[in-house]
């Protein structure tokens, strides 16, 4: 985590259109590129950022802060560009790399669109600095912090995502943002090996809503992005899960443990903001 390389950065946007797997919003929002975490199956990895990235540096070996994210992100809501829009943070970064301990870009646009509030936002993240900015996600209306967790499995979540938070700290960072007032969604996003019930009914009382997704659908691609990741999966001997299908075995049993109106699939589940702007 700490071997990242920084390069700041003025960026010439921050808002991005959407489309594809986040059709359900209008933009994403990224006060980084790059990321510190190193998921192995970040698809990131395989898109124009990463593949043309000038610091030539392989994923999570650089991260690219955009120091004028607020200020812009400022400016689009000046001309009123929030009003209607759905914002996905972030898509190709998380939001609460370690470096936004030390700058707060995140939190600085956080500030602007608690002054004028997007339609709806959704904060994806992996990290519990999230729960320093509590407080002020609670100013803004029509906000979800999504916060991802694959697996019960503290052996597969290593394997999968060396330099991330462990699970048992992203269901704390879950409950403690419940507790402070802020709504919760756990993107189970992909389901990784280990004990679906397990998982759910740790979930249950910390997450007002789960999005389940595997390494076909959410692949967009019918798996063949995940490469990497489905391969590391037979390796480990989890060839079951490497295969289509496995995530409905496991998402009944997550409609049988959190009832499925708490339980929403893959790209539909991400874009389906109805419970946030009803
Ligand atoms: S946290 Fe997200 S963006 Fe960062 S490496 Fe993991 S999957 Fe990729």
């Amino acid at each position: 985590m700490g071997r990242a390389q920084v390069f700041v950065k003025d960026a010439r946007s921050i808002l991005t259109r959407t489309g594809g797997f986040l059709s359900g919003f209008t933009h994403s929002l990224q006060p980084y590129a790059g990321c510190q975490f190193s998921c192995l199956y970040c698809y990131v990895r395989e898109m124009t950022i990463q593949r043309t990235n000038p610091h030539r540096l392989p994923w999570s070996h650089w991260i690219a802060p955009k120091r004028n994210a607020p200020e812009l992100l400022d400016a689009a809501a000046r001309r009123g560009m929030l009003d209607q829009a759905r914002i996905f943070c972030s898509s190709a970064t998380d939001p609460y790399t370690p470096l936004e301990r030390k700058l707060g870009l995140t939190r600085g646009c956080l500030e602007v669109m608690a002054r004028r509030p997007p339609e709806a936002l959704v904060v994806q993240t992996r990290s519990p600095l999230v729960l320093r900015d509590a407080a002020l996600l609670r100013r803004i209306p029509r906000v979800v912090v999504s916060v991802t967790v694959t697996t019960d499995d503290e052996s597969v979540r290593r394997a999968f995502e060396p330099d991330s938070p462990s699970t048992a700290r992203r269901l704390e960072t879950l409950g403690g943002l419940r507790e402070a007032g802020v709504r919760t969604q756990a993107a189970v996003a992909p389901l990784l090996p280990g004990d679906p019930e397990r998982l759910a009914r740790a979930l249950d009382p910390v997450a007002d809503r789960v999005v389940l997704d595997d390494f076909f659908r959410g692949d967009g691609a019918g798996g063949r992005r995940s490469g990497a990741a489905l391969a590391r999966l037979r390796d480990l001997g989890f060839a079951n899960h490497a295969e289509p299908g496995y995530a409905d075995r496991a998402a009944a049993v997550f409609d049988d443990v959190l009832g499925p109106d708490r339980v929403v699939h893959s790209a539909d589940g991400f874009g389906d903001l109805d419970w946030l702007t009803a």
